[in-house]
């Protein structure tokens, strides 16, 4: 069992398979996020196996199916500071939901193109 100290397998596995295969050096970024921001971080996506339905649509796998992404339950002010610590600690991928940020470190240079902002359309 890995020690993520604020965050449990449970919640980082996949909702559709329960496996659970984070990035330990992503990992180690999460945990830095929550010791920046302070509070606890609700997590409503983290590992999703590539035969997740969210990412079987996909050509390839996205940061998720990396182990390199979390999405985080967060609106206005508290959305606001976990990206910017989030800036500070050197994630790259920035997805702006109405409920939720997604937060990822795929590395500039590679598949999905980093660094990246985008919103989630109607
Ligand atoms: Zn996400």
């Amino acid at each position: 069992m890995p020690n993520w100290r604020y965050f449990t397998e449970r919640e980082l596995a996949c909702r559709h398979t329960g496996i659970c295969k984070m990035d330990p050096a992503f990992m180690s970024r999460l945990i830095a996020l929550r010791e920046a921001v302070g509070k606890p971080l609700i997590i409503t996506s983290g590992y999703r196996d590539p035969s997740h339905p969210l990412e079987a649509k996909k050509p390839r796998g996205g940061s998720h199916a990396m182990g390199r992404a979390v999405d985080i339950a967060a609106t206005h002010g508290f959305a606001l500071d976990i990206i910017r610590k989030a800036l500070a600690l050197g994630f790259t991928g920035y997805g702006i939901a109405g409920t939720y940020i997604h937060l990822d470190d795929v590395p500039e240079g590679g598949v999905p193109v980093r660094p990246a902002l985008w919103t989630y359309g109607a």
